[in-house]
């Protein structure tokens, strides 16, 4: 199967072993353990003399065949798949930090992964430093004897900040530390972080991978040997995929590319809609030339992607006044699905932050957090357009 050419015909034709019925879409292997010949086949599939799927919560048909799509469109040499974006981070975390371990990890990272780290991997002996967006050039002051992992997103969550992974991979190396990108954000299709260097990439299959807002997922995938590491762990800590999620995000794979390249056309048009209005102070997107990381976007991104963070003038209207006043756009807390959805991250996603860890990450109070869905951009403008008539009334 690897042998195609094109990532899109990967994401499409890559399939579990067809069964003796020859079904034509990918079959769900809906089971929690699988059959052994005799006692031989039994002792000798345990103490893994040979490679059997024993039991689901250590791996599983459909599962694996979501989880060797990942590892195709990432470049990657190996994959597990987990229960949700945040079981795939914290696994990864636990299964490869030990008590003495240092993590230095970007501010603007996703909310539970600052509280895994600040809250509870403190509670192990493992301890973190944070650095702001702006101060990527020179991390050097914030290494330690005992710095093991640098930890990143990009473009981060919800400020749609950039960081440059390929510095990121080169400070990383020069150091000893396991670069980990959550690419929750891109997708393979707009950026591929272990090409530019990272070891492992953690996805949240949740969002743009499954993008229909149907089922949670995670997933990690990277090196083979730290996956080995993760994989063991994992088979104990027992935060395996179900195989029904693994199955409805396979086939969610197969329309990866069209749905991202469409979201992140959308996204486009409606970020430049906003840069040009009267009422909006400020518009945070990767392709706009007024981003201010906009070069490094380009350098490192495909697309601008789904998500476009802005904010209202000051003093004129709140936030969450605008968001009441919509009709179309659905207030929740999922982002790259195919409706478009608009949060307030300071009152909510990310109000249990301080207000100035939330300055730290980027996250100013008025600003709001648009992922632009697959409806037809007039439309999703239309709706921005009259909600902002209206509070003006
Ligand atoms: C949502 C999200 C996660 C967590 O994923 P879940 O599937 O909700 O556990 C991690 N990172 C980023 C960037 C996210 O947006």
């Amino acid at each position: 199967m690897s042998t195609f050419k094109h990532l899109q015909t990967l994401a499409v034709r890559t399939q579990a072993p067809r069964s003796s019925f020859m079904e034509h879409s990918t079959a769900l292997h809906l089971t929690s353990s699988f059959l052994f010949e005799n006692a031989e086949d039994m002792r000798s599939s345990f103490n893994e003399e040979k490679e059997k799927t024993i039991y689901s919560r250590y791996t599983n048909p459909t599962v694996d065949e979501f989880t060797s799509k990942m590892v195709l469109l990432e470049g990657a040499e190996a994959g597990y798949s987990f229960s949700s974006g945040m079981a795939a981070i914290y696994n990864t975390l636990a299964a490869l930090l030990k008590s003495g371990d240092h993590v230095l990890c970007c501010h603007s990272v996703f909310g539970a992964t600052l509280s895994l780290l600040n809250k509870y991997f403190v509670k192990f002996g493992v301890e973190s430093s944070y650095f702001r967006v702006q101060q990527q050039g020179d991390l050097s002051g914030y290494l330690r004897p005992t710095t093991k992992i640098l930890f990143i997103e990009t473009p981060t969550n919800p400020g749609v900040e950039i960081l440059d992974i390929a510095m990121m991979a080169r400070f990383a190396k020069k150091h000893g530390l396991i670069l980990i990108v959550d690419n929750c954000f891109a997708t393979p299709v707009l950026q591929r972080p272990l090409q530019l260097g990272a070891d492992l990439v953690v996805h949240s299959a949740t969002k743009l991978i499954d993008g229909q807002g149907r089922v949670l997922g995670g997933v990690v995938v990277g090196k083979s040997a730290l996956v080995e590491e993760i994989y063991q762990f994992a088979r104990i800590s027992g935060s395996c995929l179900s195989p029904f999620n693994a199955w409805v995000l396979s086939k969610s794979l197969e329309t990866l590319y069209v749905r991202v390249e469409k979201h992140s056309e959308n996204a486009l048009e409606v970020a430049r809609f906003l840069e040009e209005h009267s009422q909006v102070e400020m518009v945070r997107y990767p392709f706009l030339t007024s981003h201010p990381q906009y070069s490094m976007a380009r350098e490192q991104m495909v697309l601008g992607g789904s998500i476009v963070a802005f904010s209202l003038n000051a003093g004129t209207h709140s936030a969450q006044g605008l968001i009441d006043a919509l009709e179309m756009l659905s207030i929740s807390a999922n982002l790259g699905d195919t409706r478009s959805i608009i949060t307030h991250p300071a009152s909510s996603t990310h109000s249990k932050l301080t207000p100035s860890q939330r300055a730290d990450a980027g996250i100013k109070e008025n600003m709001l957090r648009l992922s632009v869905g697959l409806e037809h951009p007039e439309d999703i403008i239309e709706d921005l357009r009259k909600a902002m008539e209206k509070i003006t009334k």
